[in-house]
């Protein structure tokens, strides 16, 4: 990430919620962006993702800099490369656990996508819920869903947002052993926005914002 910056423009009003970010996490690392509530997590998150654009500096996701790709490009690299999971999970609510972790991966043509939904599940410890609806699991158990879900493309890097966020200490601790897991059998990058800070204490950069800008 190198001199990025944001503008978010509504009517005549410009707000710049980025100014010249620059940072840099290497393949298999931790990270996690840490903050005042507004300061800019969630948005560089998703700029980092290829979810959002940038209006100058450059972000390079591996070997592609993403403002150089169409939108079509950007959704390759995030199927092939990335995972995310949202601040408020984003489970399709009428969906059951299994489905919401298998239809990303239908779509994406994987091959035997219900056994690898079932292990996923398996792996967050829901495979009791696979018949659940989305909207009948608690909070941690959604959270849980969302991170299987991430985990479907193999991805080399996992973006997350306040993944224990609203979870309590002991499912809290659950979620972080398996980012931590995976970043540690799989290899898989992690990059984190917390207001946890014992959990950014756990990786190995702590990227911290204030109004907009890296402190
Ligand atoms: P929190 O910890 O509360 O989740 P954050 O650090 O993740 O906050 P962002 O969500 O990145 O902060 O928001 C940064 C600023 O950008 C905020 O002032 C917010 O109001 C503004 N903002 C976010 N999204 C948009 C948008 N789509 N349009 C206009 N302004 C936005």
């Amino acid at each position: 990430v190198k001199n990025i910056s944001k503008i978010y423009q509504s009517g005549f009003n410009k707000l710049t919620v980025l100014n010249n970010i620059s940072f840099e996490v290497a393949p298999g690392e931790t990270a996690a962006i840490v903050g005042p509530s507004g300061s800019g997590k969630t948005t560089l998150l998703g700029l980092c993702a290829g979810l959002d654009r940038y209006d100058a500096g450059s972000i390079t996701l591996y070997d592609s800099l993403l403002s150089e790709l169409d939108e079509d490009g950007l959704a390759q690299i995030r199927n092939q490369h990335v995972g995310f999971v949202f601040q408020n999970f984003q489970l399709l609510p009428t969906l059951t656990a299994l489905e919401n972790v298998m239809v990303p991966m239908e779509l994406q043509g994987a091959l035997n996508a219900k056994k690898k939904a079932l292990a996923l599940l398996d792996k967050v410890g829901l495979a009791d819920r696979a018949t659940h609806y989305a909207s009948e699991l608690s909070g941690g158990e959604q959270q849980r869903i969302a991170l299987a879900r991430a985990f479907s493309n193999n991805p080399k890097i996992l973006f997350a947002d306040e993944p224990t966020g609203n979870l309590d200490t002991e499912t809290g601790q659950k979620v972080e052993q398996l980012l931590f897991n995976l970043n540690r059998d799989a290899g898989t990058t992690l990059v984190l926005v917390t207001h946890d800070l014992e959990l950014a204490n756990k990786t190995e950069h702590i990227i911290r914002l204030k109004g907009g800008v890296l402190v």
